[in-house]
């Protein structure tokens, strides 16, 4: 078996240890493998799933695969901001690709090494492979997401937060590890930037602490993920209710995203502030398109959408920058909101009248 199916063959923990076990893919979206099997060739052959069930989202509702996230893609798009209904639709979507699971499971299990689970249990009373299939959490990520945020707009959580150690990456995502160092303790609690906008705060459980919150129907579910999401900022000192964005000036984003672009402040403020809807390349501005396109801020204008040779437009990620930084654009002077008059490519305050041009 282990030779017929050489090139998927990888590594398994079973019962009794690490083993080798069968890899194979579920499902895939666009080029990416968004779910898979790995079953152990050692019996009883048991397996391990992996899905995402943002994912499994995202093909199910055609929703295209995001180009603008800092290091993966999923996420969904920020008008997808019904917390409650999304929460009930992904519960269903988990138990029914858990059901699904369990046909797949038995398939894999005839076809690999004929043991047909239904003979397998002849005589008992339990029929139907839903019942014959036994599957349990071994560990999920909760994501909660702050819309609309920016890390610099959690970065107090640095020192509020009760842990052992922060580590926290250089890059754009700023992903923060909150580390407590408790064996006792079947949780995790991270802090990153997803895309422009969207700063998620991700709580894994694991173990039994996965299992209690998941082996339920899907209103105790519910139920069970918003207290175990509770749960874990109490123990890392945190009140979930008092989880608020710090208000930020934009020039402090637009320094950010200046070093996490590897752009000047001057660019980033042309992008997204300038008069500028298409970018010709010409002789003098190779240099900038390179820079720009390597960054995936711009892509070139598609023939059926008007595309023209040397035709750049701005991508989702810049639009993305953009609503972001308006949001938090203070005014110099009084600290009040400014707007953005799209006409004039200036911001305004309408508290003590001050314009800035860009
Ligand atoms: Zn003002």
């Amino acid at each position: 078996m282990r030779d017929k199916y050489i090139s998927y063959v990888d590594k398994i923990q079973d019962f009794k240890g690490h083993t080798q076990g069968l890899k194979f893919p579920l499902e895939i979206n666009g080029d990416k493998e968004i779910a898979w099997i790995n079953i152990s060739l050692r019996e009883p052959h048991v397996a391990k799933v992996y899905f995402n069930v943002i994912r499994l989202y995202q093909k199910e509702k055609n929703i295209p695969i995001p180009t603008y996230g800092y290091n993966d893609t999923n996420f969904l798009p920020l008008e997808y901001n019904d917390t409650k209904s999304l929460l009930i639709e992904f519960i269903e979507l988990y138990l029914k690709t858990v059901e699904e699971i369990k046909e797949i499971y038995a398939d894999y299990l005839l076809q690999l090494f004929g043991i047909d689970i239904k003979n397998y249990w002849k005589g008992l009373e339990k029929k139907e492979i839903k019942d014959l299939v036994d599957i349990s959490p071994f560990q999920i990520e909760i994501p909660c997401e702050y819309l609309g945020c920016e890390d610099e707009q959690f970065d107090w959580m640095d020192e509020e937060i009760k842990c052992s150690t922060v580590e926290k990456f250089g890059d754009l995502s700023g992903t923060t590890y909150y580390n407590k160092n408790r064996k006792d303790l079947k949780a995790t609690f991270k802090r990153y930037q997803k895309a422009p906008g969207i700063n998620r705060h991700e709580v894994t459980l694991q173990e039994s602490w996965a299992r209690d919150c998941m082996n339920s129907d899907s209103e105790n579910i519910y139920q069970n993920i918003i207290t175990s999401v509770h749960k874990v900022h109490r123990l890392w000192g945190l009140d979930f209710e008092g989880i608020k964005p710090r208000p930020i000036n934009g020039s402090v984003l637009i320094s950010q995203f200046s070093m996490g672009f590897g752009l000047s402040t001057d660019e980033i403020k042309t992008m997204i502030y300038g008069n500028v809807g298409e970018i010709t390349s010409n002789r003098e501005n190779q240099g900038i398109i390179r820079k720009l396109r390597n960054k995936g801020m711009i892509r070139k204008l598609e023939k059926d959408e008007g595309g023209k040779k040397g035709v750049y437009v701005w991508t989702e990620m810049v639009k993305l920058l953009r609503m972001s930084l308006n949001q938090y654009f203070l005014c110099p002077e009084c600290l009040t909101r400014m707007q953005y008059d799209y006409e004039n490519y200036c911001h305004y305050c309408s508290a003590c009248k001050k314009v800035i041009r860009y």
